[in-house]
């Protein structure tokens, strides 16, 4: 960290403060002479925070108490005395949605194969109360697909209307880095991300709306299960408050780490739970409940953006259908690009930038209007959401590369699948939205961006 003209500079983007940095909680300044000063603590609040894996993601997670581990315990409690006392119309619906990165770091944890994982993690939730745990992977499915037709929409803007700011698409299912860019660099980049809502919002969206419309209007208590604390940000934004609800889309957020936490807590190993099916609602007509089987999709841990949009824009654009992609790993591995070439012309040009010190090269470029990528897979956490800032600690003896590389490892010997060959997805798009490219599915499936005020970064911290 150095100083620049009154204003702090952080450079070691990738660097966040993990709780094994403090001591019983509290940090402190090693002076020069070799003494050590404890620190006063900083009062930060919920507008100040950059997402950057950093102060919330890690030691002050607790601020977020609507987002923690207590408050799900507690609806879980009071849930089941109702049910107890027969009030079932007063009890909620408590549905869990599990995304694929935690479970995979719970599996490597408790040294179980994916699917028994998950199927223990439903096990273990509807132990706690929950009336449904739902695999998460329709929502990823709907974000590539909506994410695809939305770049196509801004490849021709650019190239028939000669529309401005709309290429590069940047990847929005990050919250980490939206809500950097929102609070750094405002209204500049921000026409440039996908307006696409996240996995996690799209899931928030389908579970609070269509399967509370169609479970007779229940109050739901929607749980998502994710990498990183800085979905819980993403949870709390304004835009996922429904009117028609009155409550936000997904109302807590639950990380891997804090599973690992809950279970130790409870004195359960993992391993020792039965196996449970996933719920899947949406198939009315048919048996709900089928045993996970899980799936990955084509190209990066972090949902593979790039790839998917890559691929269909190869073949919708330039009639291209393309085998395995080559990435090039350019400044470092967390930053790499792919082309598409023909007739010696460069037709595609993307890229996966993961980690803020290649956020900050990149937008960077982007103001100085050198940044030549059509689409950017922007990730906050160095490798991606498999490396995310919640999930399961290496073991002692173990470093977070070799983790990491685990995690590749299984994520990778999953089976592949494509969005367009789940036929829940399509149906949805029928029943719940009124088809592709309707109003009803711009209005559900996006989301909007806000720049924030500088005065509002009480640290007067620059980025
Ligand atoms: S890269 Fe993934 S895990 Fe990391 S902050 Fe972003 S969404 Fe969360």
């Amino acid at each position: 960290m150095s100083r620049f003209s009154g204003v702090l500079q952080l450079t070691d983007l990738d660097d966040f403060i993990t709780p094994s940095q403090a001591k019983d909680g509290s940090y402190f300044q090693l002076e020069e002479d070799g003494t050590e000063q404890k620190l006063q603590k900083v009062e930060i609040t919920l507008a100040d925070c950059l997402a950057c894996s950093g102060c919330i993601t890690s030691a002050e997670s607790v601020l977020i108490t609507q987002q923690s581990q207590e408050e799900l315990i507690r609806v879980f409690e009071d849930n089941k005395i109702l049910k107890s006392q027969g009030k079932l119309q007063e009890a909620k619906l408590i549905i869990v949605s599990v995304s694929i990165q935690p479970i995979l770091s719970l599996a490597i944890r408790y040294n179980l194969l994916p699917n028994d994982c998950a199927a223990k993690l439903v096990q273990y939730f509807k132990k706690l109360g929950a009336d449904m745990v739902i695999d998460m992977t329709v929502a990823d499915d709907f974000a590539l697909l909506e994410s695809q037709r939305e770049f196509i929409r801004r490849y021709r803007a650019t190239e028939s209307d000669g529309i401005r700011n709309v290429l590069p698409m940047l990847a929005s299912s990050c919250p980490g880095w939206v809500c950097y860019a929102e609070k750094t660099h405002g209204d500049y980049i921000l026409p440039y991300i996908s307006t696409t809502k996240s996995p996690q919002q799209i899931m928030g969206s389908l579970v609070k709306h269509w399967v509370g419309r169609n479970l007779g209007n229940r109050q739901i208590y929607h749980v998502t299960v994710m990498p990183c604390y800085d979905k819980k940000l993403e949870a709390a934004r304004e835009d996922f408050f429904s009117e028609e609800t009155q409550s936000r889309d997904v109302d807590c957020v639950i990380t891997a780490i804090e599973l690992e936490q809950m279970l130790q807590k409870d004195e359960i190993s993992l391993d020792s739970l039965e196996n449970s099916a996933f719920s899947q609602p949406w198939l009315l007509k048919e048996d709900h409940d089928v045993t996970p089987s899980l799936t990955r999709h084509i190209g990066s841990g972090s949902g593979g953006f790039a790839d998917h949009i890559f691929r269909y824009a190869a073949k919708e654009l330039f009639g291209e259908e393309l085998e395995k992609l080559e990435y090039k790993s350019l400044r470092n591995p967390d930053f790499r690009e792919v082309i598409l070439i023909k007739e010696e012309k460069i037709l595609l040009r993307f890229a996966i930038a993961n980690g803020f010190r290649n956020i900050q090269n990149l937008v960077q470029k982007l103001k100085r209007g050198k940044s030549q990528y059509q689409y950017v897979e922007v990730m906050a956490c160095p490798s991606g959401c498999l490396n995310g800032g919640a999930q399961v600690r290496p073991k002692e003896g173990s470093s977070v590369k070799e983790l990491t590389t685990l995690l590749e490892t299984l994520y990778n010997s999953l089976p592949c699948k494509s969005p367009e060959e789940n036929k829940s997805v399509g149906e949805l798009y029928d029943s719940w939205l009124g088809g592709q490219e309707s109003d009803k599915c711009n209005a559900v499936l996006h989301t909007q961006y806000h720049a924030v005020e500088k005065a509002m970064n009480a640290l007067n911290i620059k980025w």
